[in-house]
């Protein structure tokens, strides 16, 4: 017991918390309410399926008061699992939980940038300290004997210490700073409540005192009255018919479950009956948590047992393509005291979920048909879970396929494969596309200059993970995918005067393939080119240059060499003079120069700048002479 010191991410997180969330202050209340439903859903799990507690007189509810006349606290008190001494330490003093840790895991330093990520998730029991000079904690652990409190001023040091208390519970006391005081007044209260807990499944009682004045004059005086009285409606609202639910129900439900400020993008509401009897309530959110792409990022769907709360901390509920998916699942036909390893596997879960994932995947195809705005903004945030769905999610693939978007080289904003192959020309043979880093890059690559020229479309790939997923997909419906950067690819545009260039070009292509030796896979002439004098393409079966940086950024070593073939354009200048030269340095030079320039124009890197740089200094002088 005693003084302790709060561990170094915590006092980095209190810092951050109290000097950027002043946004919303506000939102301590959802988060002391969140924790107490928290507790007591635990506990009444417990009752359930515990021999220990099944005898448990339990009263579920959350109570709070405040000090209305001097503004000097506000507490709020549940009657659920608590907390013991050694409880208090490990979840008040360190940042145990998992949202918290991912948001000091992600923080920048950068203060503004970090108040609109703590914007986008709850912080959980730090909030207090953006309203109170100190806050006590006192507790009882269920089942339990002894009781405890828990004081701290949130500037480094905590106390714990043992304390008298019979009822298990936690009582949160926050000893209001100036930001705080305006929240000890009943009106304010109640509207935090219902905007963001009024669904919280227990009740919530408010202790407040009514004042009156009774009498005239001389005889006036004022009376004060202590009352109690419930402000959430406490249902547990998936539960209640869609149609005696109004859109605020829906997102004030949705801000209490997912801890966002801000409306869902869109709700889906479902009862299931006949064969499984379940309830799912999905909601999409306007923005991706900052999480989206940790390895290890928070679950958003909580699964309950006829209402029961089981758990919220399942990655399987649904597939982790869909993990932006915030909502509940409720089944009526699983064994309340199911456990983890036996979820994974069960077949009443794993029906729910494919009918789950049908109904979400055939929404989002009704909103891009129905309200294409509405998709784009929700394509912008969630495209790329969408895309590794392609992978994840063989059953649903031909779905997927039309809910996935690319960047064209023809048209505006996005397109899809289903209107990309209502525009193709009625002699191409398979939907191009070009990936890579940067979308700039990839519309002015060399490869697409023959598409251009022809006015076949090209899709822009620059999603990192187009790389991975595209070559994936194969075909959509009977149509090929194919690279423009993939050396077979150019046949399919060839024309009979390509084939004149070619035969033509054969002793200058034997000289270069000479000079480069080993360090390309082949030299060719090329039929995709119009501007641009040299370009490198890949070997079918090899990796793309933007492939091989990915294995490397994934920590992949001692991969193989994979060399690249180079192709020249047989039309541009620079390669007909070339035929002609008989400078045999300034030939070596610009054959070298060729493949150089194609790699960086790739993105690749020259092997060894300095020499790149004597040859071209070389050329430059004789240039100028
Ligand atoms: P989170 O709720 O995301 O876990 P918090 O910072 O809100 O993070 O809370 C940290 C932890 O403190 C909780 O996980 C829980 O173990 C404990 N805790 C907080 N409030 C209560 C409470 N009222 N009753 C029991 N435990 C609590
Ligand atoms: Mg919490």
């Amino acid at each position: 017991m005693g003084k302790r010191k709060f561990k170094t991410e915590v006092n980095r997180l209190l810092h951050l918390i109290i000097h950027s969330l002043y946004s919303h202050p506000e939102i301590f209340l959802r988060e002391l309410i969140s924790n107490a439903s928290d507790a007591l859903d635990r506990l009444k799990y417990l009752t359930l399926i515990d021999d220990d507690f099944k005898g448990f007189a339990f009263i579920p509810k959350i109570e709070i008061r405040f000090d209305g006349n001097n503004k000097s606290f506000i507490s709020v008190t549940d009657t659920g699992i608590g907390m013991n001494g050694d409880e208090l330490e490990k979840e008040l003093g360190t940042i145990a939980s998992s949202g918290t840790r991912h948001f000091m895991d992600s923080i920048s330093g950068d203060v503004k940038l970090d108040s609109n990520l703590i914007g986008q998730f709850g912080i959980g029991f730090y909030s207090s300290f953006m309203v109170a000079d100190t806050v006590d904690v006192i507790s009882k652990k269920a089942g339990e004997n002894k009781a405890y409190r828990w004081h701290s001023n949130g500037k480094g040091m905590y106390e714990i210490s043992e304390t008298e208390q019979k009822m298990n519970g936690t009582t949160v006391t926050l000893n209001l700073n100036e930001t705080g005081k305006q929240f000890a007044n009943r009106w304010q209260i109640e509207q935090i409540i219902k905007k963001y807990s009024n669904h919280i499944a227990f009740p919530i009682y408010l202790h407040y005192e009514d004042k009156r004045f009774e009498g005239e004059g001389e005889k006036r005086k004022e009376t004060r009255e202590p009352k109690v009285e419930q402000i959430n409606s406490a249902s547990a609202l998936w539960k209640r018919l869609k149609s005696e639910l109004t859109d605020e129900d829906y997102n004030e439900f949705y801000r209490t479950i997912s801890h966002d400020t801000e409306d869902p993008l869109h709700t889906m509401h479902t009862h299931a009956e006949g064969n499984l009897e379940y309830t799912t309530l999905f909601y999409i959110p306007k923005k991706a948590p900052f999480d989206l792409f940790h390895f290890n990022y928070q679950p958003g769907v909580k699964l309950y047992v006829k209402r029961v709360f089981i758990t919220d901390d399942e990655k399987e509920l649904l597939p982790t393509y869909l993990r932006f998916i915030q909502g509940i699942i409720d089944s009526e036909d699983l064994p309340l005291n199911i456990s983890r390893e036996m979820l994974q596997q069960n077949k009443i879960l794993s029906g729910i979920r494919t009918t789950a994932v049908k109904k979400i995947l055939g929404e989002l195809e009704k909103m891009a048909k129905n309200t294409p705005d509405k998709y784009e903004t929700f394509y912008k945030e969630f495209g790329i879970p969408i895309k590794e769905g392609l992978y994840q999610d063989f059953s649903n693939r031909e779905n997927l396929l039309e809910l996935v978007r690319f960047k064209s080289s023809t048209e505006k904003g996005f397109t899809n494969l289903h209107s990309y192959k209502e525009r193709m020309h009625s002699d191409q043979k398979a939907i191009y596309y070009i990936t890579g880093e940067k979308e700039q890059n990839l519309r002015s690559s060399p490869l697409l200059e023959a598409y251009n020229e022809k006015g076949i479309e090209v899709l822009i790939m620059d999603d990192e993970i187009d790389e991975i997923v595209v070559p994936a997909i194969g075909k959509y419906k009977d149509v090929e995918l194919k690279a423009v950067n993939r050396s077979s690819t150019s046949e399919d545009i060839k024309t009979e005067k390509d084939k004149k260039d070619e035969k033509e070009i054969k002793p200058l292509i034997k000289k270069i393939k000479d000079i480069l030796g080993d360090e390309v896979k082949d030299v060719r002439a090329s039929t995709r080119l119009s501007d641009s004098p040299s370009c490198i393409v890949m070997d079918e079966n090899d990796p793309t240059l933007q492939m091989q940086h990915l294995f490397k950024a994934m920590g992949q070593k001692n991969l193989p060499e994979i060399k690249p073939i180079l192709e020249i354009n047989p039309r541009h200048e620079i390669v007909k003079k070339l035929q002609n030269t008989d400078d045999k340095e300034m030939a070596e030079d610009i054959s070298r120069l060729l493949f150089e320039q194609a790699l960086l124009v790739e993105g690749g890197e020259v092997k060894n700048p300095s020499l790149f740089a004597g040859r071209l200094n070389r050329i430059i002088a004789k240039a100028l002479m």
